[in-house]
């Protein structure tokens, strides 16, 4: 620091120190040496100063081919001279380098200085100059031409490199070698030329000194022609380093985009791999895992409770208690909102290791790892159930919702994990047997229930090719004569290890596994093949009707009309004597496509009767819709009338109801004369219950039959007690 604040000092001493050096010279001057010589060497230095200027590669100085003519005149004219053409010189050069005055002094002061000083060196060293002449030895001549070389490229370069270097803030040394060491060779040219013109030309004229200009001149054309060659070379070498260096960076720009293409379609490729890995694995609507997420996890699980024997874990398996109402009450939408907010329920009750998953629909599954007892998994479904219990709010409609889980425990020894949701599943159904809203844990009872069940499935796939299947025939009574007006077939199962399996028990086994389509096949057509026997064996039975009943998983099968159809032209059974139940739910639950489904059977000329009746929730705008015949009243009432007034109102209010739509009834379920007595009573036409008759084989009901066509009485009526009937208060118009 401060070094740049000392080259402004500097210059001024040296313009200072040069002004002396002037004004000595001008004061030892000899004014008659000036010749018309003199003034063509002092315009041509002017003229090449100011035009024959050579740049020095890389460096800010110029340098000029006038020191060949300061050479010159210090050789023919004296030292004085000689500074006199320097100052000229350097105020020439100085003023086309620059416009600042110090500059421009600066440049005459350290020309004069350097030549002033040059001047004295050769005058030390060799006496009085001039003194070449034509007999002077070659070797006195070269020596006076270095010196004097020497001399002024020492001197006027240090002047110049100190200034430099100030003004740079570089090492003097440094900015000499740099810049200036290599410049030598011009002074030495210069003082060549000059020592050969006048140690040849015997009397240097102005026509010997003219000779000098051609000399002078291609020896600046050619160096400066070495000059630019070299600045070309550089330059393009410099261009084709710089093209390089673009091209390689274009390389490497091009190089990078290219990476960062491939970076992005990687990022790509990995957010659609992670995306398809996601959707594989989760449930769209909740976000939850999926089964088969859940599936790995249970994997894991399972492996962890192998090698360590006090781990174990359990999985929850729960189902939403009347969800249907919800989707149909409130809509889709309301019920997908619900499904996710108790996903999110879910999620916050478990613990970081748990996991939830959606099963589908609205089953969802809970895998609580690492417990210590099992309790603590009862414990958690307990309190999921309260947390769900709480209401939701679905667009304005706050709703409350309960759920039914079965628990399964790793304990019960499993290796797959499909077998620890089945048993969960199967926990979670019994809970729902036991009234909903509740938790049931998987064991060994239910376990053996299980496994009957799935033997069960199993026989009843093969009970039909091994004729395992016998239908019976229950009478239904024409109340006010006690005669047969038809019969109800119903299948019986006699399996071959098990004895008799009751309907109840197996028709909902069939209907899950679809095989109910084909059973109700048989049966049907079994039975019309028996009551068109006995059709054709008394006029008296011809208008006997057969009720079959038909499985509300058979009301959407396509090909149920035409099954149905065919099996009436394969019996020759008149389609009029023939009655298909439906059951109240089957028929409500779907009513648009049960409307059209029935529609069609209607046409065939078959009657139509809804089962249970009382039991689902009938649309009375629908029900007079249905081209329904006849209404059974399910046999809870029946059975409980004679005690429960309000049972009786409802089967009075049925009545009333059939009545006003042209339907008739049958009473299903009639045990009691009090029963009978109260149904004739209503007006109730047709009956049917243990009263007359259990159902029972072919036979037994031929036999019937045959006592009816006998003439002979079938049962004995006789009523038990007083009758009282209370007053009619419900009508339905
Ligand atoms: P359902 O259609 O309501 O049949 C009447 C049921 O009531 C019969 O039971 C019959 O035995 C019983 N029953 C009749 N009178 C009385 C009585 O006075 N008291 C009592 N307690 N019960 C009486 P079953 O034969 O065990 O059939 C049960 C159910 O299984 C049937 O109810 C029906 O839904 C179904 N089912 C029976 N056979 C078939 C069939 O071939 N196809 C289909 N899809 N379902 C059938
Ligand atoms: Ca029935
Ligand atoms: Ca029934």
């Amino acid at each position: 620091m401060g070094r740049q604040n000392l080259a402004k000092p500097y210059q001024i001493a040296v313009v200072a120190v040069g002004a002396a050096a002037l004004a000595l010279s001008l004061l030892g001057f000899r004014v008659e040496s000036l010749d018309a010589r003199f003034v063509l060497i002092v315009i041509l230095t002017a003229a090449t100063s100011s035009r024959f200027t050579i740049q020095i590669p890389r460096a800010s100085t110029n340098i000029t081919v006038a020191d060949t003519f300061i050479f010159l005149t210090l050789l023919l004219y004296g030292p004085e001279a000689a500074v006199v053409l320097a100052a000229i010189e350097g105020t020439c050069s100085g003023l086309r380098a620059s416009r600042r005055k110090l500059t421009v002094l600066f440049n005459t002061a350290s020309n004069a200085c350097a030549t002033f000083l040059t001047a004295n060196i050769v005058r030390f060293v060799f006496g009085d100059v001039p003194g070449l002449s034509g007999a002077t030895p070659y070797s006195s001549v070269l020596a006076l031409v270095c010196t004097m070389a020497l001399a002024q490229y020492i001197t006027n370069t240090t002047i110049v490199s100190v200034a430099h270097a100030y003004k740079t803030n570089q090492p003097v040394w440094q900015t000499w070698t740099h810049h200036y060491l290599w410049s030598s060779i011009t002074y030495v040219v210069g003082a060549l030329v000059a020592g050969f013109v006048v140690r040849f030309g015997d009397a240097v004229g102005v026509y010997s000194l003219l000779v000098t200009v051609p000399v002078i001149s291609i020896i600046y054309f050619t160096y400066h022609k070495y000059l630019e060659d070299i600045k070309r070379t550089a330059a393009q070498a410099e261009a084709a380093e710089r093209g390089r260096a673009e091209q390689a960076e274009r390389h490497v720009e091009e190089l990078s985009r290219y990476v960062a293409e491939l970076e992005g379609a990687r990022a790509e490729l990995q957010a659609s791999k992670e995306h398809f890995r996601h959707a594989a694995f989760h449930d769209s609507l909740t976000g939850l895992p999926n089964r088969a997420l859940l599936r790995n996890h249970l994997q894991l699980a399972l492996g962890r409770a192998r090698r360590n024997d006090d781990q174990f874990f359990a999985v929850l398996f729960l189902d939403l208690d009347r969800f249907k109402n919800i989707n149909d009450s409130l809509g889709h939408g309301a019920g997908d909102q619900l499904l996710m907010a108790i996903a999110r329920r879910i999620e916050g009750v478990l613990r970081p290791m748990d996991t939830v998953a959606r099963l589908g629909g609205d089953e969802y599954a809970v895998l609580l790892d690492a417990l210590v007892a099992e309790t603590d998994a009862i414990n958690f479904a307990e309190r999921l159930q309260i947390e769900l219990m709480k209401p939701f709010s679905l667009g304005g409609h706050e709703v409350y919702i309960t759920a039914s889980i079965g628990i399964a425990l790793s304990t019960n020894g499993y290796d797959d994990p499909e077998n620890l949701l089945r048993d969960a599943d199967t926990a979670m159904y019994r809970a729902k047997e036991k009234g909903k809203a509740r938790c049931e844990l998987f064991d060994k009872l239910m376990h053996a229930r299980a496994v009957a069940l799935l033997q069960l499935e199993n026989d009843l796939r093969r009970a039909i090719e091994r004729q395992e299947f016998q239908v019976y025939y229950q009478p239904i009574v024409a109340l006010e004569t006690e005669k047969i007006v038809g019969f109800e077939a119903l299948v019986r199962w006699r399996h071959p290890t098990r004895g008799f399996v009751p309907p109840d028990e197996f028709i909902p086994i069939a209907e899950e596994t679809g095989l109910v389509a084909e059973i109700d096949q048989w049966v049907l057509r079994e039975s019309c093949r028996q009551v068109g026997e006995w059709h054709n064996l008394s006029p008296v039975n011809r208008p006997l009707t057969l009720s079959a009943n038909l499985s509300s998983r058979e009301l959407t099968h396509t090909d149920l009309i035409d099954r149905i159809k065919r099996t009436l032209a394969e019996t020759s059974f008149d389609p009029r004597c023939l009655k298909l139940e439906i059951t109240e739910s089957a028929v409500m639950d779907n009513a648009e496509a049960a409307a059209a489904v029935l529609a069609r059977l209607r046409e065939l000329g078959v009657r139509l009767s809804i089962d249970d009746f009382g039991t689902g929730y009938s649309s009375l705008s629908y029900l007079h819709r249905f081209p329904v015949t006849t209404l059974k009243i399910d046999r809870s009432f029946i059975g409980r009338m004679s005690e429960d007034t309000e049972k009786f109102e409802i089967v009075r209010t049925i009545m009333t109801l059939a009545s006003n739509l042209g339907m008739d009834v049958v009473a299903e379920g009639v045990e009691t004369h009090r029963q009978l007595a109260q149904l004739k009573l209503l007006k109730c036409e047709f009956g049917q219950g243990y009263l007359f008759s259990k159902p029972v084989d072919a036979e037994t009901a031929a036999a019937l039959l045959a006592r009816q066509v006998a003439g002979r009485k079938l049962f004995s009526s006789r009523v038990t007690g007083d009758l009282v009937i209370p007053p009619a208060t419900t009508y339905i118009n």
